[in-house]
């Protein structure tokens, strides 16, 4: 009975060792890991000297021999720190190597942003295509990445005159003949006019008189028009 009792004691003992050991510093559980595994069995109070030794131990470790332990954060939305402990005492230490908002952004093209190749984070841009002017027969294409917009535009063609051809307004680019003027017969009072512009050409060809013996019968040869009448 009272063997069953002792037993039952030095289980909570191993228990709340266990779990000193656990919330403790390393190097307590590696004394702890060391001597169990030398089959040594040691009381409740000893335990508790050595967490107590360790602490104190710990205050007075004057000469740290450091080692990194881990790297943690990623110089964007954190610092990137190192963390070491001293593999005497346990004691700990972090050394900031990059501060935040350092990103590693891709380059910003027309249609997307930088992004960060570490975060993620949103940086520069888009930047918009960067357009050469559309023309009457190519179309405005980004200087950049070269993708095409509006046009071609195509030519807006006036129409001939006598003396030109038809033109394009925007470009200045001629198609076709030049029509030359389109004159009708001259008459006896009215020269040569272009039916499409009106320009008049050399003279009127004047009356023709028949000779007559009356001078107020004689009469145009062309027209017919008598002379000495209003016309
Ligand atoms: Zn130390
Ligand atoms: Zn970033
Ligand atoms: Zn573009
Ligand atoms: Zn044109
Ligand atoms: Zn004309
Ligand atoms: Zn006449």
């Amino acid at each position: 009975m009272k063997r069953t009792g002792k037993s039952v004691i030095s289980v909570l003992i191993s228990a709340l060792i266990l779990v000193l050991a656990l919330v403790g510093n390393t190097d307590v559980k590696t004394v702890h890991a060391a001597q169990h595994a030398k089959g040594v069995k040691m009381g409740f109070h000893k335990e508790i000297a050595i967490n107590r030794s360790e602490k104190i131990l710990k205050g007075l470790c004057l000469f740290h021999k450091w080692s990194l332990r881990n790297t943690s954060g990623d110089g964007c939305e954190s610092d990137i720190v190192e963390h070491y402990v001293c593999v005497k005492c346990g004691k700990t230490k972090e050394k900031t190597i990059t501060t935040a908002g350092n990103h590693d952004f891709t380059a910003p093209t027309c249609t997307s942003s930088a992004v960060c190749r570490k975060c993620g984070a949103r940086g520069r841009g888009p930047l918009g295509h960067d357009w050469t002017v559309a023309t009457c027969d190519s179309s405005a294409t980004c200087k950049r990445c070269g993708v095409k917009g509006e046009g071609p535009l195509g030519h807006m063609w006036t129409s001939p005159t006598c003396t030109d051809p038809s033109r394009c307004i925007r470009c200045g680019k001629s198609k076709g003949p030049v029509p030359g003027h389109c004159f009708t017969q001259a008459t006896c009072t009215v020269p040569q006019l272009c039916m499409r512009c009106g320009m008049s050409y050399g003279e009127p060809l004047g009356h023709e008189w028949e000779e007559g013996t009356d001078t107020s019968t004689e009469k145009c040869k062309r027209c017919g028009v008598i002379r000495g009448s209003t016309n």
